[in-house]
């Protein structure tokens, strides 16, 4: 009998018993179950197969990293501002080091360029001592803090009072990264099926059952129809599926639905300044943080591109298909512009006028709204949902791609 599609196809290969998919669902026992490929969701693939696990990966996109992973600054963060001992700084840190040590050793193209962060007036300063206090208690080699005329010799276009130098912050390629990871995990024999979505699950004390159904059947198909064409039923499945965890975790019939964090999303615009043959800075440039983001900052690309932002901006959330196919809203509105001019002249004063192009968006896969304070990650496992071998991931934004090559070390020595 023929196979459904492609995606199917290439879960049969996968399959220890393969059968026919018909109209009516297969359900079939697996391993381990990676649900989403973004870096968060291959890094954890890479692991698990390292350790000599069957490693299935189901993403609903036609390749990997299309989401977030795709759609942020690059940058490898120090780990400065993250509260002492919480998930943020220990993944940071470690994921930081590791990270470093995986390009070098893979020819991940990266850059350990330093970042200075910069009180653009006295009235941060405040604001700026206690980012350095917590970058050391949260270890961070190399901080330093300078006096403005110092950093402004390092950046001779920068304007700040004061500003804290961190050496180890530096920028990577984030496609090669993902593209080393998705060959090192096939080549210990993981098996990535792309256009091949979770539509949810049933779930006891138990086991997990995976309600599978190709992506094109979900963009074509009526979605009050929706059922599944596959149903796995896995010893360990990572919903590592960033902006819509929550969404996902939600349609898992018998989960404890009051230990799913609310979603929130804040997209981050990014404006691109015109090609210059001298970028008028060397280093990254962030102010102090604001609600909700870091603040618009200076990212080069490792090709010398300069670009600044991300802003914070909250939309509202899809329903639960559209979320699952990342048909979220990432146009940047051409006449956010003009707020970044204003905040970028703090530290910039010389930025030209019209020298800003739109470029792309992100979304932030917050687990906390506009006003409240900041979230951790969260690594859920059966201790606080109640369901066995389910790792949910909630709030994986930045610094998750700094984070993670320890999320997936952390995962793997936890729920194996
Ligand atoms: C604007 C912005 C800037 C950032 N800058 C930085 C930075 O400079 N440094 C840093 O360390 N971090 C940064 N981050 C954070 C970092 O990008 C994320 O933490 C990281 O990319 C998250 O990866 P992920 O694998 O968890 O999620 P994603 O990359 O979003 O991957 C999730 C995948 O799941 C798939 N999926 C969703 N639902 C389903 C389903 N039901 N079935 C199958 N597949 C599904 C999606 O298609 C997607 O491919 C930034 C984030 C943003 C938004």
């Amino acid at each position: 009998m023929m196979l459904k599609n492609h995606a199917l196809r290439s879960l049969k290969r996968f399959l220890p018993w393969p059968r026919s998919f018909t109209s009516h669902h297969a359900s079939e026992r697996v391993d381990c179950v990676v649900i989403g490929a973004g870096v968060v969701g291959i890094a954890t693939a890479r692991e698990l197969a390292a350790r000599g696990r069957d490693v299935l990966v189901i993403e609903s996109a036609s390749t990997f990293g299309t989401g977030t992973s795709s759609r942020n600054s690059e940058v490898i963060h120090a780990g400065i501002y993250y509260p002492r001992n919480s998930l943020k700084a220990i993944f940071c840190a470690r994921g930081r080091d590791l990270l470093y040590k995986y390009c070098t050793e893979h020819n991940v193209p990266h850059e350990q360029i330093g970042k200075l962060i910069v009180a653009t007036s006295s009235s941060e300063i405040p604001k700026l001592n206690d980012i350095m206090s917590r970058g050391i208690q949260n270890g961070v080699p190399g901080l330093k803090m300078m006096e403005g005329s110092e950093a402004m010799r390092m950046e001779p276009e920068l304007q700040c009072s004061k500003a804290i130098l961190s050496p180890l912050t530096g920028i990577i390629d984030t496609h090669s990264l993902m593209l080393s990871l998705v060959g090192e995990a096939e080549n210990n024999g993981a098996t990535f099926s792309y256009n091949t979505t979770v539509i949810g699950g049933h779930v006891d004390e138990t086991r997990i059952r995976l309600h599978i159904a190709e992506t094109k059947s979900l963009e074509n198909g009526l979605r009050s129809l929706i059922h599944p064409e596959l149903v796995l039923i896995p010893n360990l499945v990572v919903n590592s599926t960033g902006l819509s965890a929550p969404v996902l975790a939600k349609k898992f019939d018998g989960i404890h639905t009051a230990e799913i964090p609310p979603a929130y999303y804040a997209r981050g615009c990014y404006f691109t300044l015109n090609k210059m043959k001298n970028p008028p800075f060397k280093h990254l440039i962030y102010p102090i943080p604001v609600e909700g983001g870091f603040g618009v900052h200076v990212t080069l690309d490792l090709d010398g591109q300069l670009k600044f932002g991300p802003d914070v901006e909250w939309i509202d959330g899809l329903d639960e298909i559209s979320s699952f196919l990342n048909k979220f809203d990432y146009t940047v509105d051409a006449t956010r512009g003009e707020l970044f001019y204003q905040d970028i002249r703090k530290y910039y004063p010389n930025l030209k006028n019209d020298s800003l192009q739109p470029g792309y968006a992100g979304i932030r896969p917050k687990v906390s709204g506009p006003g409240q304070p900041p979230v951790d990650f969260i690594v859920q496992g059966a201790d606080i949902h109640g369901v066995a071998n389910l790792v949910n991931l909630f709030g994986i934004e930045s610094p998750g791609l700094t984070s993670s090559l320890a999320i997936a070390e952390h995962i793997a020595t936890r729920f194996l």
